[in-house]
């Protein structure tokens, strides 16, 4: 069976065709700048065997409709494409940011569900339109398929009241659902399945803690498999520090912004999620260049990176305290995978409590999942590779099959 993965962003489409026999990645690309004069499409073809082969294009792209069908066309291509009919593609399983309180699992696409999405609107104004567009072009464009959609929100939904409430009046959550909700659930879930997997234990019985570290961050408390705190809340903004989000931060700020400094909501809402971060520290949200600027002992590189892991570090101490005994640490995504200094900062001085990187194997790279714990270390410390699309379409799959 065939499946589809996409996420669908205000002006973009990512995809990945996913062969499920044999978990085989075909074909992989990104639609960018859908709407603007110039649009961007990077279409790869990946085989067992050979060489991958890509095909970019620069071109008009109105909307996500006729992106999708750019996709398709781009699928069926003579050079780079996996199929020759859209109908070899079985189901579209489709990335969601918020299911809210809706949604603890995956589910098939249908009017309810659709209904659903769109009154989740005001929780995720960034993210759901756009999740939802990707919903009804790929009915259009993949009719014949079946069509799954998968939340980011659906893993966390197992805490408890006592960590998603926040403490403000009742009538805030009954009737706005003002809560915690959380997000990189697909990921967490995911690399802590691997982990368990990878330890040879049971999934129901595994604790861990999970740092997802991209240029969104969180991490997440698990317990006996499920998911019972994490750093994210009603949106993408709490927690750690990340690329250009703020994290946490006394609500004072943003009332001193409002009244103080006469600044818009909308104003406010774009320094704390696009202009802080390791962009507000340092000028710059990608890792590599905060690292490399860190080594060459630059101040601002060198407080962002300490701010950065210090926050880590807290939230670690805070769920060695709910989760008690841990099996695992686990590094994942772009920054938790492919930084060693980050992690060795956010784990250092941590031997009272059971943690110790070993320095040797923390700066070894692989592809694989891989252990970073020193011998004397009582708790194991993984770097998982996350793959949510491989995951999304393990769900979708999983569905179509029941
Ligand atoms: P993601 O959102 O998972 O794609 O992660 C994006 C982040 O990973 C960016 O901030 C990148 O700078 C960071 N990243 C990717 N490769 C490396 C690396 N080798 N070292 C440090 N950070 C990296």
């Amino acid at each position: 069976m065939k499946i589809l993965v996409i996420n669908s962003g205000s002006s973009s489409i990512k995809y990945q065709l996913i062969n499920m026999d044999n978990k085989e990645v075909l074909s992989a690309g990104l639609v960018e700048r859908i709407g603007e004069s110039e649009s961007y499409i990077r279409h790869q073809r990946f085989f067992k065997d050979q060489e991958s082969r890509s095909k970019e294009e620069k071109l008009h792209i109105k909307d996500h409709r006729s992106g999708l069908e750019q996709v398709n066309l781009l699928l069926q291509d003579s050079e780079v494409g996996a199929i020759t009919n859209p109908d070899e593609i079985e189901v579209v399983g489709h990335r969601v940011v918020h299911g809210g309180d809706m949604f603890n699992a995956a589910v098939n696409v249908d009017d309810d569900v659709k209904e659903k999405i769109k009154a989740l609107i005001p929780l995720a104004p960034l993210h759901n339109p756009a999740n939802l567009e990707g919903i009804l072009v790929a009915e259009k464009v993949f009719a014949k398929a079946q069509q799954v959609v998968v939340f980011d929100t659906a893993y966390h939904q197992s805490m408890p009241p006592h960590a998603f409430r926040f403490a403000i009046p009742e009538r805030f959550y009954t009737e706005d659902k003002l809560r915690v909700y959380g997000m990189h659930g697909t990921s967490h879930q995911y690399v802590a399945r691997q982990a368990a997997r990878y330890l040879g234990n049971a999934f129901s019985q595994f604790n861990a803690i999970s740092i997802h570290l991209g240029n969104g961050c969180s991490m997440t408390a698990i317990k006996n498999g499920k998911s019972i705190d994490t750093s994210m809340g009603l949106s993408p903004l709490p927690g750690l520090m990340m690329g250009t989000r703020s994290g946490d931060i006394d609500p004072t700020v943003l009332f001193y912004m409002g009244t103080k400094l006469q600044m818009s909501f909308e104003e406010i809402d774009n320094v704390l999620n696009k202009q802080s971060g390791l962009k507000g520290i340092a000028g710059d949200n990608d890792m590599r260049h905060i690292v490399e600027r860190y080594q060459n002992n630059e101040a601002d590189a060198q407080l962002a990176l300490e701010m950065y892991t210090y926050r880590i570090k807290k939230f670690i101490g805070s769920y060695l305290a709910i989760l008690g005994p841990l099996d695992a640490i686990i590094f994942t995504a772009g920054v938790g995978e492919n930084s060693s200094l980050v992690r060795e900062m956010a784990c250092a001085d941590l031997e009272h409590l059971g943690i110790k990187v070993d320095e040797k194997k923390n700066n070894q790279r692989s592809r694989e999942i891989q252990s970073i714990a020193h011998e004397d270390s009582s708790i194991a410390l993984l770097v998982v590779p996350t793959n949510e699309e491989l995951s999304i379409a393990e769900q979708a799959y999983e569905l179509a099959n029941r």
